[in-house]
C-alpha cells in the first residue's frame, strides 16, 4: 500500500513510539488520525504534524467501548476514509504475582493492577481493531492493521499482565490475518525489544548499562527504528499474518 493520502490511525499517537510513527508516516504523506487519552500531548503532537500534513487528534480512552466506537464513526466523517490502524497504546503496571519471605505471602498482585493492563493493551486494541475493519469494509478500502506487542510476549518475571496481553496481541494479530483477507485487510504485530524512550532515559545509568549488555547488538533500539519496521509492513502487501521482533537479539 503506497502511503501517499491514505488515512492512518494511531492509538498511543501523542508520545513515545506512537508519535516516531506519526512523524514517519507523515513525512510520507499519510494523513494522520491520532487517538490518545491525554489530551494536552494530543494537542502538542497535532500542533507539531500540522505543517507536515494533514492530522486530527481524537482524545479518548481505548478502554470505554462507546469512545472507541464514536471515536471511529468521527475519523470517518472527518477523512471519509481508514486505511490503516496502528494499536500502539499501551501500558505498563509491573510487579511479583507473589511476594514471600520465609514462607509468608507479604504482598500479591491485585486483581486491578492485572486487568487495568488486560483492558489497555488486548481490549483496547480488539476493540480499535473491531471498529477499524468495520470502518475499512464500510468504506471500501483496502486495509492493514497493525498491533504493537512487545518482546515481553514470551513471558517476564515480573509482568503477569504486561506478557499475557502481549502474547494475546500477537496471537490475536494473526487471527485477523485469517480472518480478515477475505474483505482486503492484513494484519500483522511488531514486538519490540527495550527501545530509548523517556522511560529509559529516565533509568539509572548503571541499570541501563546492564540491559544493553543484555542485547547482542549492544544497545537500545530508536523508536525510529519500529516507525519503519511498521512502514515495512504497511508498503509490503504480501505481509500478513507475522509478528516481527525488533529487538536486537535480546529474546535470544
Ligand atoms: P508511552 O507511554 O510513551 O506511550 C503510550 C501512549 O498511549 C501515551 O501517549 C498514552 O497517553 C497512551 N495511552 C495509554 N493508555 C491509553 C488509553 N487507555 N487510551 C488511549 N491512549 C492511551 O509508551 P511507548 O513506550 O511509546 O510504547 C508504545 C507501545 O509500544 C506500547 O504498546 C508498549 O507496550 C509497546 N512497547 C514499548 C517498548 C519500549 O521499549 N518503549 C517495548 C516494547 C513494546
Amino acid at each position: 500500500m503506497e502511503l501517499k493520502d491514505k488515512v492512518v490511525v494511531i492509538t498511543g499517537g501523542a508520545g513515545g513510539l506512537g508519535l516516531a510513527m506519526a512523524h514517519d508516516l507523515a513525512a510520507q504523506g499519510a494523513k494522520l488520525a491520532l487517538i490518545d487519552v491525554d489530551q494536552a500531548k494530543l494537542e502538542q503532537a497535532c500542533a507539531d504534524l500540522g505543517s507536515v500534513t494533514e492530522v486530527q487528534g481524537y482524545a479518548l480512552d481505548i478502554t470505554d467501548e462507546e469512545d472507541v466506537v464514536s471515536g471511529f464513526k468521527f475519523i470517518v466523517e472527518d477523512f471519509g476514509k481508514v486505511n490503516v490502524l496502528i494499536n500502539n497504546a499501551g501500558i505498563l503496571r509491573d510487579g511479583l504475582m507473589i511476594k514471600a519471605k520465609d514462607g509468608v505471602v507479604t504482598d500479591r498482585m491485585s486483581y486491578q493492577q492485572f486487568q487495568s493492563v488486560i483492558n489497555v493493551n488486548l481490549t483496547g486494541t480488539f476493540l480499535c481493531g473491531r471498529e477499524a475493519a468495520a470502518a475499512m469494509i464500510e468504506t471500501k478500502q483496502a486495509g492493514v492493521i497493525i498491533n504493537i506487542s512487545s518482546v515481553a510476549k514470551a513471558g517476564n518475571m515480573g509482568q503477569s499482565n504486561y506478557s499475557a496481553s502481549k502474547a494475546g496481541v500477537a496471537a490475536m494479530s494473526v487471527g485477523w490475518a485469517k480472518e480478515l483477507a477475505r474483505h482486503n485487510i492484513r494484519s500483522a504485530a511488531v514486538a519490540p525489544g527495550v527501545i530509548a524512550t523517556e522511560m529509559t532515559a529516565a533509568m539509572k545509568p548503571e541499570a541501563l548499562e546492564r540491559l544493553e549488555k543484555m542485547v547482542p547488538v549492544g544497545r537500545l533500539g530508536q523508536p525510529e527504528e519500529v516507525a519503519a519496521t511498521v512502514r515495512f509492513i504497511i508498503e509490503n502487501d504480501y505481509v500478513n499474518g507475522r509478528v516481527f521482533e525488533i529487538d536486537g537479539g535480546i529474546r535470544l
